[in-house]
């Protein structure tokens, strides 16, 4: 078994990352590591870095791979990390990869799962998402959570992200094809990639998951 369980999780907008990275994080015990989180909080804390990237994600586009890969660094540092993480959101590009592939080095990423989910589907769950802007738990137009207006875990309040209006999302859903499914190919190239078919109820995923982790050894 290897020392550090690095996972990246890769698929469309919409396919289920977070779910499964929130779930498979408590299942092996390793952080899960969204760059879409982490610059959700630098926005809501009104930092610097959040003024410099609001407009940038309200509209759908990708923030700078020099700024991601820096946030990323730091995250890789913190004590928490030293198992491994599981990588949602990130890479998003080439470059950001061959980033990851230098900090990480020898004990670098062991497998790359792309969830695959149609491209109507993927549309019609970004525009019926809500999300805790408190914890990001996230919820579906009909959950209860959504009706009163209050996150279930937390008490926080519920809303639609920004980026999950329909202008935005047709853009992210461009930029994915254009700068982040190259990203299949390099990861196939290194025979560490595997797709999961990503329509399927949570559960199943999971599990489809878990037992390529298994199969190859990892954990
Ligand atoms: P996500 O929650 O992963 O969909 O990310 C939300 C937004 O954050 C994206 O639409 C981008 O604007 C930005 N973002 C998150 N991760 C990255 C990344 N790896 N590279 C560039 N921009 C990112």
């Amino acid at each position: 078994m290897s020392a550090r369980l690095n996972l990246v999780i890769l698929g469309k907008q919409g396919a289920g990352k977070g779910t499964q990275c929130a779930r498979l994080a408590t299942i092996y015990s390793i952080p899960h590591v969204s760059t879409g989180d982490i610059l959700r909080a630098a926005v809501k804390s009104d930092s610097p870095l959040g003024r410099e990237v609001s407009s940038v994600m309200d509209a759908g586009a990708l923030v700078s791979d020099d700024l991601v890969i820096k946030l990323v660094e730091a995250r890789f540092l913190e004590p928490d990390a030293a198992r491994g993480a599981l990588l949602d959101g990130f890479p998003r590009t080439i470059a950001q990869a061959e980033a990851l592939e230098r900090l990480l080095g020898d004990d670098g990423v062991k497998l790359c799962v792309n969830l695959e989910v149609p491209i109507e589907l993927v549309t019609q769950r970004l525009s019926t998402r809500r999300v805790c802007q408190e914890c990001g738990s996230i919820y579906s137009e009909t959950d209860i959570s959504v009706i009163s207006g209050t996150c279930e875990k937390c008490g926080g309040d519920v809303i639609q992200r920004a980026d999950d209006k329909p202008e935005a999302i047709r853009k992210r859903l461009e930029t994915y094809e254009r700068d982040t499914a190259p990203l299949l190919e390099f990861y196939a190239a290194r025979g560490l990639l595997v797709s999961v078919d990503g329509n399927q109820t949570p559960d199943e995923v999971t599990a489809a998951i878990k037992a390529v982790v298994h199969e190859r050894g990892l954990a």
